[in-house]
């Protein structure tokens, strides 16, 4: 017992060596400095850097590794007494002190974690998927003594420096009068507590062995650890390793590794975990000088699928995305760049994601149903054994930093069709809902592909009848694609025959570039690139601009009263990016002319594949940015004020009377005219007031 004793006494003695003496690289005395800034902070936590301590005392550092429960509480109170001796109304004041180590050696796997971890400080990284409400622990009871000539209160454990652990126990003789008869009262109010919060980490997408699902551990936070982190952070906790039973009874078998943290480090910068040394450095500024980079990155992304330039090059200036703008008066204009596939079934489609997930240097796939409760977005999920409610992160969450790739977007559920329109635009996902209130960051570029509506597109009917999403999400999309599987004797051979190639030699595909080196040429770009645009980019971009709001105004003023939706500040915003995007493949700190063109290619292609008016064969956004085009909304408008006439003298008028009368003023084809009054009647514009008879709102 008093070797032990002595050599327990010994590690709090080093400890206090060890803050007091230990000199950084330029002579300072690192750790006093901290104390002080501790203090005048008004802190009772300092940090400790795992290898100073190791480079001044190994022993002792590998002590703390191996038997940290003990040890890190001999240290808090070394730091106590240091403090003390400064300022003891200080420590007095602070009571508990608080040693956090950071930085240790070896990182553990989530997955590998063991019950032979159990009581050792590891240290694991990972990403918050799961966060439950703040509550509060005891870790001293107040209890009193109902015992004549005794009733004192006083606090349960008794010694100084010992705290409550698993549950609270009622002690069995008064520590005031020394007598074991009578009862002892636990008083809630009387007793101390701190903050404690349980999370889950899970392991970051990247660790995942291919094909296998994530795995995750809960890690317990108290005190000043509670609500540092949020969901979607990237982690590095130093903990140690606890078993708790999860059985009914307390004779339960079954036990549950988790994590009581100690440190928990926040990632602050994107992608930081990805290191770029010189040598990566100079392939990457040789590999910026090709006249042929951006074919070359076009063309690693999915090598073994046969054409989709556009696609693959939407894919390439996504991976690299444009600037984020953040204006003095805190407003965000987001530099991810969203994209949008919709098509045939059997394209290639989710092949093409699946190449995207491979060269992204951080990305989340999932499918618009979600692989978790948590779906795109987040949700408050109710915990169905304990009934405890807890916030769970969805897709964008996870991927945020990086790309969110969602296959079956059109599949999304009706939660996350409402908070989706938040995560593409702000960038955050806010929540409230039983008790828990948060926002999180979804700073990620969507990549989404979905199926048309009836299982094949139809080129007859315009894009929206062709989705079932909203034009309010449609809207937030940089670019889409209409990919159709359209048959074509000469392509389908071409196609034939490159699927058999690479079916018979698969090696002939190897990518151009190769993945890991993209994604560190990615990295570099997103970390030092930042072009601007020249005063030729910006005319070309204007002049685009202005050319298509203006022929959008002349078509209206043709017809007369309603004009086109024309191209939005959302379309210039998104050529923007493109054209940002496209400077940063070959590295440029400059917006060309060509970048601009570029950017203005993909957009015309985007526009002429889905905003294409059928009818006027005029552009025409307001098919994404409203539903319908300029043709059908001129429609709408005439079923308006048709009906407006027609009951003048009437309470309502008959549906038939109010087609025919249309149908013969205006020749419009009677379905569209249909289809028109179906669609103000769903906005509400004209109310059905019996049985097909109809008059204005
Ligand atoms: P989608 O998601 O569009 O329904 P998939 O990505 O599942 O289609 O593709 C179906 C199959 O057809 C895949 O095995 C894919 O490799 C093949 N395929 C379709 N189009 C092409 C193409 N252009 N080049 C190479 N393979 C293709
Ligand atoms: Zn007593
Ligand atoms: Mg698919």
């Amino acid at each position: 017992m008093s070797k032990e004793l002595s050599q327990q006494i010994s590690y709090g003695d080093k400890f206090k060596d060890f803050l007091r003496n230990y000199r950084d690289s330029t002579g300072i005395f690192k750790y006093v400095e901290r104390i002080h800034r501790m203090m005048n902070m008004d802190m009772s936590s300092l940090n400790i850097d795992y290898p100073d301590l190791y480079r001044y005392n190994t022993t002792l550092a590998e002590a703390l590794v191996d038997n940290p429960d003990d040890i890190l509480i001999q240290f808090g109170d070394a730091l106590k007494d240091l403090v003390s001796s400064e300022d003891p109304s200080y420590a007095e004041k602070k009571g508990k002190f608080h040693i956090r180590v950071y930085g240790l050696f070896d990182t553990i796997k989530i997955r590998e974690i063991r019950t032979s971890h159990a009581g050792k400080l590891i240290q694991v990284e990972g990403i918050i998927t799961r966060m439950h409400p703040i509550r509060s622990k005891m870790i001293k009871a107040t209890f009193r003594h109902e015992k004549e000539g005794c009733n004192a209160e006083f606090y349960w454990p008794s010694e100084e420096n010992e705290y409550i652990e698993d549950k609270i126990e009622k002690p069995t003789i008064c520590p005031v009068c020394g007598e074991a008869g009578g009862k002892f009262t636990l008083i809630k109010g009387k007793s101390l507590y701190i903050d404690w919060q349980e999370l889950t980490v899970q392991e970051k997408p990247e660790d995942v062995p291919g094909g296998q699902m994530p795995r995750s551990t809960p890690v317990q936070l108290i005190d000043d650890l509670v609500d540092i982190a949020r969901p979607g952070d990237r982690v590095t906790i130093v903990g140690v390793v606890k078993l708790q039973q999860t059985g009914v009874t307390s004779l339960s078998p079954l036990f549950e590794i988790y994590i009581e943290a100690n440190s928990v480090k926040v990632s602050e910068k994107v992608l930081e975990e990805i290191s770029i040394t010189r040598e990566d450095e100079e392939k990457i500024l040789e590999l910026s000088k090709d006249p042929w980079i951006r074919e070359k990155i076009i063309s690693s992304i999915g090598t073994t699928i046969y054409g989709h330039w556009d696609l693959k090059e939407a894919i390439a200036l996504q991976l690299f995305g444009g600037i984020p703008k953040q204006a003095a008066d805190g407003t965000r204009i987001r530099g991810d760049i969203h994209l949008l596939f919709v098509g045939d079934p059997g394209v290639a489609k989710s092949q093409l994601l699946q190449s995207a997930a491979r060269v992204a240097p951080r990305a989340v796939f999932t499918s618009g149903k979600g692989s978790t409760a948590a779906g795109l977005t987040a949700t408050v999920v109710k915990d169905s054994r304990t009934g405890e409610y807890y916030l769970e992160a969805g897709a964008l969450v996870l991927a945020d930093g990086g790309l969110a790739i969602i296959d079956e977007f059109d599949k999304m559920r009706p939660e996350d069709r409402v908070s989706i329109h938040e995560a593409m635009e702000q960038q955050t996902i806010s929540i409230s809902k039983a008790g828990i209130v948060a926002r999180l960051n979804a700073r990620a570029s969507v990549l989404a592909a979905g199926n048309p509506k009836w299982g094949m597109y139809d080129i007859n009917k315009p894009f929206p009848d062709n989705v079932t999403l909203p034009p309010t999400i449609l809207s937030r999309f940089d670019l889409i694609f209409v990919v159709r599987d359209e048959m074509n004797k000469e392509r389908d051979q071409r196609l034939a025959r490159h699927i058999l190639d690479v079916h018979s030699d698969y090696d002939k595909f190897t990518p151009e570039i190769d993945p890991q080196l993209l994604k560190k040429y990615v990295i570099y770009a997103k970390r030092y690139v930042k072009p601007k645009l020249t005063e030729e980019a910006k005319d070309l971009i204007e002049s685009f601009f202005v050319t298509l709001r203006g022929s959008a105004l002349s078509a209206g003023n043709q017809e007369g009263g309603q004009t086109p939706v024309p191209i939005t500040a959302r379309q210039l915003e998104a050529i923007v990016r493109l054209a940002e995007a496209h400077a940063k493949v070959s590295l440029k700190n400059e917006i060309t002319e060509e970048d601009a063109e570029e950017a203005i290619r993909l957009t015309i292609s985007f526009l002429t594949s889905v905003g294409l008016d059928i009818e006027s064969n005029t552009i025409d956004i307001g098919i994404i940015t409203t539903g319908s085009s300029y043709h059908s909304r001129r429609i709408m408008s005439l079923v308006v004020d048709t009906l407006k006439r027609l009951t003048e003298d009437k309470p309502c008028a008959k549906l038939d009377d109010l087609v025919d009368e249309i149908v013969n003023t205006q020749k419009i084809q009677k379905d569209k005219v249909i289809e028109a009054i179906q669609k103000v009647h769903k906005e509400g514009l004209i109310i059905e007031t019996r049985n097909n008879c109809f008059k204005p709102a």
